[in-house]
């Protein structure tokens, strides 16, 4: 029951690439992350003034963040440099968006010079950022329901260990507060999902939001001019799981906002989305080398990648795919520990994964890894970080990002530099 994935490149593409840029590194889709953007505003262009703000995490390298921008989508950022990664692909003024969780100074002032809409997650930091950078023109609140269960089919998990958003109470206080200090227009933001493929969750987002948007106006006289519906949504690395088919989701969302659009109250608010994983995730390739094959108390199949270059399976415990490049019509025969050279015992990209039988050299494709991939490297046991490449329409190889050196490695160091690849103390 093996399912076949495609890949959009060959073996021998990959072999000709590699003799110049040796593995590991990262293959991005074009073509691919271009179709999942125009899905998203087809299935939700029944919304006047729907808007996409990409979360730069999932994927924060700026030529994909332009062809991005190319297909309509705003930014979500949470830092400096992602606030710059927007800026220099010209997205500007509302077109970003920070979303706070302990938010600094810094941040705030950016993206208050910016005129980005900021997304406030805690009573506090309405007071924090008006006395450090100024109030905002725009309120926009994070909402967690927490203990939040629902009649129906699905019940939630508790969300009151979750370090986002605020209570209900403090919401309404929080927009009562901006009232008082003289802003006028608001926004709401819930995200209660993560990789989820159940799309009822993100319905049962918009109902709780619309609810909230009721009763916000009828309370306080506050109109929602959007409603941030988050990400979360889940993307099938697993061969026997489907895709969440965001044409029902939207179909469901639109009944039921149609229905609040019938009630006095409901301020008809834009609706936005800020999905990452959905756009980029199944367009990344991480393409490594088989180096050794070792066999032990098990088989270890041991490549030139590690966790170092893709964090989530160890991290997580997730699930990638794995092809093994002109062995695609081969039957998984042997079972491995698919794995890298981190002196951690956690460095296992799968556990008792059946494969075709692997020699050394044999080229691997770990599916799935445009979100959440290259963005989440680190650089223990002094390892390298990858280069990533772009596969363009025209089937030609961007390289959008080279692999570091050991002079990357030492160059933050005080003190020391490289010289001739000779580590020196400089004073
Ligand atoms: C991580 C994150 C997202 C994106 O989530 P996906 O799972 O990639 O859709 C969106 N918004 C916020 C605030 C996030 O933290």
């Amino acid at each position: 029951m093996v399912k076949k994935r495609t890949i959009p490149f060959t073996l021998e593409q990959i072999q000709t690439l590699a003799r110049s840029h040796p593995t590991p590194f990262y293959i991005y889709d074009e073509e691919g992350i271009r179709n999942s953007t125009r899905s998203l505003f087809n299935n939700f262009s029944w919304n006047k003034g729907f808007k996409e703000y990409f979360p730069i995490k999932a994927t924060p390298n700026p030529e994909i963040l332009s062809i991005l921008k190319d297909e309509g989508c705003c930014a979500d950022c949470c830092s400096v440099p992602e606030l710059m990664l927007a800026e220099g692909v010209g997205l500007i003024g509302e077109s970003i968006m920070l979303t706070s969780n302990d938010t600094g100074p810094e941040e705030f002032k950016m993206a208050r010079k910016m005129g980005a809409i900021i997304n406030l997650d805690d009573p506090n930091h309405l007071a924090y950022i008006e006395k450090t950078a100024g109030l905002p023109k725009v309120l926009c609140l994070r909402y967690n329901p927490g203990p939040f269960k629902k009649k129906g089919k699905l019940t939630w998990r508790h969300l009151t260990d979750e370090k986002f958003g605020m209570r209900k109470d403090q919401l309404f206080e929080t927009y009562k507060q901006g009232t008082k200090k003289g802003i006028k227009r608001f926004g709401l933001h819930m995200m209660i999902m993560s990789n989820d493929l159940h799309g009822e969750h993100f319905v049962d987002t918009a109902r709780i939001c619309f609810d909230i948007a009721v009763e916000l106006n009828r309370k306080a006289g506050i109109k929602l001019e959007f409603i941030d519906l988050g990400g979360g949504i889940g993307i099938p690395y697993r061969p026997h799981q489907k895709s969440i088919d965001m044409r029902t989701i939207s179909n469901k969302i639109r009944t039921i906002y149609n229905r609040y659009s019938t009630k006095k109250d409901f301020p008809n608010s834009r609706l936005f989305m800020e999905s990452g994983r959905f756009i980029t995730g199944k367009h990344g390739y991480l393409v490594a080398k088989v180096r050794h094959i070792k066999k032990s108390y098990k088989n270890f199949a041991g490549l030139d990648a590690s966790m170092a270059d893709l964090m989530r399976p160890g991290m997580y415990g997730s699930y990638h795919h794995i092809s093994v490049l002109g062995k695609q019509s081969k039957d998984p025969t042997t079972i491995y520990d698919v794995v890298g050279s981190l002196c951690e015992n956690n460095d296992k990209f799968a556990i008792n994964r059946k494969l075709p039988l692997l020699d050394p050299g044999d080229i691997i494709v770990f599916h799935d890894v445009g979100a959440y991939g290259r963005g989440k490297v680190f650089d223990f046991n002094g390892k390298l970080r990858p280069a990533e490449f772009l596969l363009r329409n025209d089937g030609s190889f961007q390289q959008i990002r080279r692999a570091e050196t050991p002079q990357d490695y030492f160059r933050t160091i005080c003190g020391w530099k490289t010289q001739k690849g000779i580590l020196k103390r400089t004073s």
